[in-house]
C-alpha cells in the first residue's frame, strides 16, 4: 500500500463510519475469509459495519468466526439493500468490477457511499474513490493482513481474524503452491499461526469435509474428462443432470477443474458446469506456466481473473459450449503445442 492510500484510509477510519463490506458472487475461501477479517478489524475499532454476500457461500467455509452476522443479499433481500443505501463506505474485496456482484450491481451503483477497494484481480475498473489493487498478491486476504499493519499494525490481528486470513490465503494459492506465494507470503502465514489460526484444524475443515455424493460427483467429472494431448489440454463437462444425480450442494465442483493440470504434461484445464436455473455454462479455466486463461476467459467466455486461474460463461448448450472450445484450441496452438 502507497502512503497516499494508506492516509486516505486513517482519514476516512477516524470518524465514525456506516460500513458495508462485499464480497464476489459465488464468494470462495478468499473473499469470505477476507471480508470477515476486515469486519473484525472494523468492529474492534468501533465501527458499525457489515458484511453483504451477494448470495450464499459453500457449507465448508460456515464455520468460519463471524459468519454468522453476514446478510445474504439474496435472502435478506430488505434488511441489505437499507444497509447499501445508508452507507457512507462501501469495501469491495476480491473483485474490481460491479458486474461481479449479479444483483447487487444496481443497488451498488446507485450507492451513496465512498468505495475502497481490496483486490488482486486484473484491469481493474475505476468506481472506487480508495484502490488498493495488486495484482502480484496471492490473495485478498494477504492484501487484508497488509492493510491492517499499514493502517493499525499486526499487533491488532486477534486469532479469529488469523483464521480468516490463514483460509484464504490457503484456498487461493491451492494450499501454498500456486506461482503467486512469495517468500512474504509464508512470513505472513508463519505469523497467523503464531497469532492463532489453527493450520490443521483448518486444513481439516475445508478439505477433508467431503460427503460422500461429492465424492461420486468427483468420480463423474473424472469419468467425462475429455484430454487433448496435442493441445496439452483437458476438459471436464458436468451437466445439470449429473449434478442433480449426486444431490448437488454449493461449492461441491469447487476444486474439480485442478484435476486437469495432475496430469503429466497438461497444462490448460477446463471445467464446464451447466446451470439450467441461470441458462448459463459456468466455465473455469486453470494454466501452468506462461499461457493467460485470464486473456482466453476474457476473449472468449465473456469472463476474466488471474493469469492461471480465471472464470467465464457461456449461454450456448453444454454440448455447443464443449465444441466452441474445441474449435478454439486450434488458435491456440503455437502455445499450446507439447
Ligand atoms: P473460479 O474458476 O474459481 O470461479 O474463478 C477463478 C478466478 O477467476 C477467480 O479469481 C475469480 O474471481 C475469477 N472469475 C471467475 N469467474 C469470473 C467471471 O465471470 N468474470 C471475471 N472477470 N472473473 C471471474
Ligand atoms: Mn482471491
Amino acid at each position: 500500500m502507497n502512503f497516499e492510500t494508506i492516509e486516505a484510509v486513517k482519514e476516512l477510519l477516524s470518524q465514525p463510519q456506516k460500513i458495508v463490506i462485499v464480497p464476489h458472487k459465488n464468494p470462495d475461501g478468499d473473499a469470505i475469509g477476507s471480508t470477515l477479517a476486515l469486519w473484525h478489524f472494523l468492529e474492534n475499532r468501533g465501527q458499525e459495519s457489515v458484511i453483504i454476500v451477494p448470495n450464499d457461500f459453500p457449507k465448508f467455509l460456515k464455520w468460519m468466526p463471524g459468519c454468522d452476522s453476514i446478510l445474504n443479499f439474496e435472502r435478506e433481500n430488505t434488511q441489505a439493500k437499507a444497509k447499501i443505501e445508508e452507507a457512507s463506505i462501501i469495501f469491495t474485496l476480491d473483485f474490481n468490477h460491479l458486474g461481479r456482484v449479479g444483483q447487487m450491481q444496481s443497488y451498488l451503483e446507485e450507492a451513496s457511499a465512498s468505495f475502497v477497494m481490496i483486490d488482486h484481480h486484473q484491469a481493474p475498473s475505476d468506481y472506487a474513490k480508495i484502490m488498493y489493487s495488486d495484482v502480484n498478491m496471492s490473495s485478498t486476504c494477504e492484501m487484508v493482513y497488509n492493510f491492517i499493519e499499514s493502517v493499525a499494525g499486526v499487533e491488532h490481528i486477534t486469532s479469529a481474524m488469523a483464521s480468516c486470513l490463514y483460509t484464504g490465503i490457503m484456498t487461493d494459492t491451492g494450499s501454498f503452491k500456486f506461482r503467486s506465494t512469495t517468500g512474504r507470503t509464508h512470513r505472513v502465514v508463519a505469523d497467523l499461526i503464531d497469532k492463532g489460526a489453527e493450520n490443521t484444524q483448518i486444513h481439516h475443515k475445508v478439505f477433508d469435509t467431503n460427503t460422500p455424493q461429492r465424492l461420486r460427483l468427483l468420480g463423474c467429472a473424472l469419468k467425462n474428462m475429455v484430454i487433448r494431448e496435442e493441445y496439452r489440454t483437458a476438459y471436464i463437462t458436468l451437466s445439470q443432470d449429473e449434478l442433480d444425480e449426486h444431490n448437488f450442494q454449493k461449492g461441491d465442483t469447487e476444486g474439480f477443474v485442478n484435476y486437469g493440470l495432475t496430469l503429466e504434461g497438461i497444462i490448460f484445464a477446463v471445467i464446464f458446469i451447466e446451470n439450467k436455473e441461470e441458462g448459463i455454462i459456468k466455465i473455469s479455466l486453470r494454466s501452468i506456466g506462461d499461457f493467460s486463461v485470464n486473456e482466453f476467459a476474457r476473449s472468449h467466455f465473456n469472463g476474466g481473473g488471474h493469469n492461471n486461474a480465471a472464470g467465464g460463461r457461456s449461454e450456448l448448450s453444454l454440448e455447443e459450449t464443449a465444441s466452441h472450445f474445441e474449435s478454439l484450441l486450434e488458435n491456440y496452438h503455437e502455445q499450446l503445442k507439447p
